[in-house]
């Protein structure tokens, strides 16, 4: 587990982390988002002891960070890092050795990952040979060559096609799997959507909320439904109903209710009252997606 606590930090009299608190759980994919210039690459590099915060304290497993497990992070820095002369395979067992991965280890796993992230034919190019997106790739590869127990990755799937989100996904939470708390920011709301098991949002400085994704999404979603049917004319006519979305299928509705489980009571008798009418394709909660929560905390 790592243990992000109250990091303030300013450049000049600007504060660009104010009281900034949050856990990466050992095992668990943590996504961190905000808007431009929120602070979370400083918010990283403070984790890294890049930056000395102002105030606050980074904890590993209980216990104050110490150089030895910063050496061990797996960092993908923002500006990239890659010497762009020099080949890819070469590389990555290079940066795996600077870890104190033997060589041969350090070549295997090279290869291995290649392989896992698809650049395996592109192992003997120049870096800056390679299109962005493919060194992108390399650059996952560097960070994760000497199997990091924790990894701090910096937008690392900016600028890669689907197929290689879900092949960096999976080699991260291959790591993850193997205990290793994963920390990455990313813009790309519907890619943390999709990937992130917790969640943080940082705005001006300030964590705005966090926690499960999935949670989350729920505490923003209440009393919304989705019913599958053709005609929702009847459900609207109910005062506590009121639409939210329809589409090809169905309508989401948003009832009006103090509590979850009084949504959930009331969802219910809809659901039968729309089943005697006629027939109810699909009936499930609707979640609102992150978008909508990153606007309404920030
Ligand atoms: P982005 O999503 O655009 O990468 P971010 O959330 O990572 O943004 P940071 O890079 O942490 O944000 O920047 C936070 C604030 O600190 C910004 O206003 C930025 O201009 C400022 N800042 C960052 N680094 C420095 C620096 N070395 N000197 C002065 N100001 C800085």
């Amino acid at each position: 587990m790592l243990e992000v606590r109250q990091l303030s930090h300013s450049y000049g009299d600007r504060k660009v982390l104010d009281d900034v608190s949050f856990d990466v759980a050992a095992g668990r994919l943590t996504g961190f988002v905000g808007a431009n210039g929120a602070g979370k690459t400083t918010a990283m590099r403070a984790i890294l002891g890049l930056i000395r915060p102002d105030a606050g304290e980074v904890l590993v497993d209980g216990r104050p960070i110490t150089p030895a497990d910063r050496t061990g992070i797996g960092y993908m820095p923002e500006e990239r890092g890659l010497y762009p002369k020099m080949r890819v395979r070469e590389q990555i067992v290079y940066f795996g050795e600077l870890h104190g991965v033997p060589k041969q280890v350090a070549a295997r796993r090279a290869d291995d990952l290649l392989e896992r992230v698809d650049l395996h034919e592109r192992a003997n190019d120049k870096v800056e040979d390679l299109s962005l997106g493919n060194q992108q790739r390399a650059q996952i590869c560097v960070a994760l060559v000497h199997e990091p127990r924790i990894l701090i990755l910096d937008e690392p799937f900016s600028g890669l096609d689907p197929i290689a989100v879900e092949a960096v996904l999976e080699v991260l939470r291959e790591r993850a799997a193997a205990g290793a708390p994963v920390l990455f920011s990313s813009h790309q709301l519907e890619v943390v959507e999709k990937l992130s098991d917790e969640l943080v949002i940082i705005s001006h400085g300030r964590i705005v909320a966090a926690g499960g994704r999935r949670e989350l999404q729920e505490q923003h979603s209440r009393g919304l439904y989705r019913f599958g049917v053709d005609d929702p004319s009847a459900l609207l006519v109910e005062p506590d109903v009121r639409e939210a979305k329809r589409d090809a299928d169905g309508v989401v509705v948003a009832i009006d209710a103090s509590d979850d489980a009084a949504a959930e009571a009331r969802a219910q008798q809809l659901l039968r009252a729309e089943l005697d009418r006629g027939p109810v394709r699909g009936f499930a909660r609707e979640l609102v997606p992150l978008t909508t929560i990153f606007k309404e905390v920030r």
